[in-house]
């Protein structure tokens, strides 16, 4: 049988996993377990993110219930939901996750287990919500990809807010989807004719067909793959829209393998191709990774597809903000109109007025207007139109202060002190532990050395007495070695925790620095990826809001930064 994946591709699935989905099979599954088994509760949801046009609930049922049987979890409970695109949805509606925190609340789960953890809210900034809101109710969230997610410190929640910033880069989910595809699909790696993608030809390089008949081979073309790897970089670092970037070809006289001119689509279909990583893509099957066949980096290529989603929104009056973004307002698809909640457009206003001596001036300033009041769609109290220089300058005063406040080098050596201090407490432990490792093994050889002489009748032990040491000593090294795993483990999980938090102050500081100086549609990148919205109201009334997770982000750091003192205080008193 054919089933969707998580990514909309259609995929076969083996006998062996698709009985999973019978439910008369799985219930004998959960009858196997002991009756003390955790108890699990699964929910399905469709991705809320873009645009919902796939179900992969059979997959995610596959998944999670075998993921369930191998750890032992009876499943109690398994709500699913199929794709309600997020903004549609009322929050107080009832929806999966809602029904299983009735279910937590009675206790009636232990576990709560999901696909993957952007399952778990209806917009990205919400999954971090609605894990601890779990967590605090006893119940432990886990995804089959991701393992368990814990917040029960600062440190996990520092893990579990850098695991979604990450995840809304979508970089790991990119490489995760090309490990998949090898996994799921074998191609012979070779090119079989039909279409060749821009940036590469077909060439016969003495290969030949179970026929003996020469084949032809791909290859990078030369001329092209600097124009992909150009259409690419204009589409991630300036947002540049598929319209005006088929121009420009056009306008150099370029044209397409079929040699028309290029269209938005043809842009868009390039900028989709995963062939430019280094695959050769036929219908749904890839290819293994072919070096010498890659244009794009996996980075850029999850930059430009993220600006070109961000494009694609669903919804027409975004769309329509988004594509204005060719004007020179800088806040254009983040303004809303604080009266009426409406997203507001930047377009550049024509003016014209008479002076006192009867001279007609006329002026073009741009400008932001609020849609709903302008179209009459919805009352609205507020201001017609507002200067666009005037919001902006207030909105970059704000993203100013905020990027001062997160100057990097001073916070960054408080980071490697506090990373470092714990590297060395680390080993302390690790030092006092294995020296604690060694007393047990010695104190458990000489108690059984002296087991021989006891039975000799040499020994000043009685039997019951050597028994007793001898179970003594065991759990204690038992005990001991427990603990040493478990800094050994600690120990790995900081080192990986210090390499993140450095990446992620990389990429805050690196906009810190660059946004000074960064052209226009690269601020303006900034800001979408920083902002959540900007609203304004009557007498210039801005209010900037951040994305949650930056906004987190901020926070964590603050309050890394006032514990300092006392967390290193507390540490010298231990060691003392
Ligand atoms: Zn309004």
């Amino acid at each position: 049988m054919k089933y969707t994946n998580q990514f909309g591709e259609s995929v076969q699935i083996s006998a062996s996993d698709e009985i999973w989905l019978n439910d008369e099979f799985f219930a004998r599954e959960m009858a196997k377990l002991p009756s003390d088994a955790p108890r699990a509760g699964l929910a399905y949801r469709v991705s809320t993110k873009g645009q919902v046009d796939h179900d992969d609930i059979p997959m995610q049922k596959i998944e999670c219930r075998k993921f369930c049987a191998q750890h032992g979890w009876r499943v109690v409970l398994e709500k699913a939901e199929k794709g309600v695109s997020g903004s549609k949805v009322s929050a107080t509606k009832r929806d999966a996750i809602q029904e299983l925190k009735a279910e937590a609340e009675k206790g009636n789960i232990d576990i709560l287990l999901v696909f993957l953890f952007d399952r778990l809210g209806r917009i990205e900034s919400e999954t971090p919500y609605v894990v601890e809101w779990f967590v605090k109710h006893g119940v432990e969230v886990w995804s089959t990809r991701e393992g368990q997610q814990k917040i029960d410190s600062h440190t996990d929640k520092l893990i579990n807010y850098i695991r979604f910033w990450q995840a809304a880069g979508e970089s790991e989910k990119i490489a995760e989807r090309v490990a998949t595809r090898i996994q799921q699909l074998n191609s012979s790696g070779h090119y079989s004719g039909g279409t060749v993608a821009y940036g590469y030809r077909a060439v016969h390089k003495g290969r030949v067909n179970k026929k003996g008949q020469p084949v032809k081979d791909l290859e990078v073309a030369p001329e092209e793959a600097p124009i992909v790897q150009e259409l690419f970089e204009l589409a991630a670092f300036e947002g540049k829209s598929a319209y005006a970037m088929a121009e420009m070809l056009n306008n150099r006289g370029l044209r397409t393998h079929s040699g028309v001119k290029f269209t938005p689509v043809h842009v868009l279909r390039i900028l989709r191709h995963e062939g430019y990583l280094g695959y050769i893509v036929t219908r749904s099957v890839k290819s293994q990774h072919l070096p010498e066949l890659e244009i794009i980096s996996p980075e850029l290529f999850q930059k430009a597809n993220k600006m070109v989603d961000m494009r694609c929104t669903s919804n027409a009056e975004a769309r329509k903000v988004a594509h204005k973004s060719d004007n020179n307002t800088l806040l254009a698809g983040l303004v809303y109109c604080a009266h009426c909640g409406a997203k507001m457009s930047g377009f550049m206003h024509h003016d014209r007025y008479k002076l006192r001596d009867g001279t007609v001036k006329e002026s073009l300033k741009p400008k932001y207007n609020c849609y709903q009041r302008a179209q009459k769609l919805r009352d609205c109290d507020g201001q017609a139109l507002y200067l666009a220089d005037r919001v902006d300058g207030i909105v970059l005063e704000v993203v100013r202060e905020l990027f001062s406040s997160i100057r990097c080098a001073p916070r960054d050596k408080l980071l490697e002190q506090k990373i470092r201090q714990e590297y060395q407490d680390k080993r302390k432990q690790k030092a006092t532990l294995e020296k604690k490792l060694q007393d047990c093994e010695h104190a458990l050889e000489r108690y059984e050395a002296e087991v021989l002489r006891c039975l000799d009748g040499e020994s000043g032990f009685s039997q019951e007495m050597l028994a007793r040491l001898i179970a003594k000593a065991e759990a204690e090294l038992r005990a001991a070695r427990q603990e040493y795993a478990k800094v050994l483990q600690e120990a790995e999980d900081d080192r990986e925790l210090a390499q993140k938090i450095k990446e992620c102050y990389r990429q805050f500081c690196g906009w810190a620095e660059e946004f000074e100086l960064a052209p226009l549609a690269r601020k303006r990148m900034i800001l979408n990826e920083l902002l959540e919205k900007v609203e304004v109201g009557k007498g210039y009334q801005v209010t900037v809001h951040v994305k949650l997770t930056y906004k987190q982000f901020l926070e964590l750091c603050q309050t890394e930064e006032n514990s300092e003192n006392s967390l290193r205080n507390t540490t010298d008193g231990n060691v003392a």
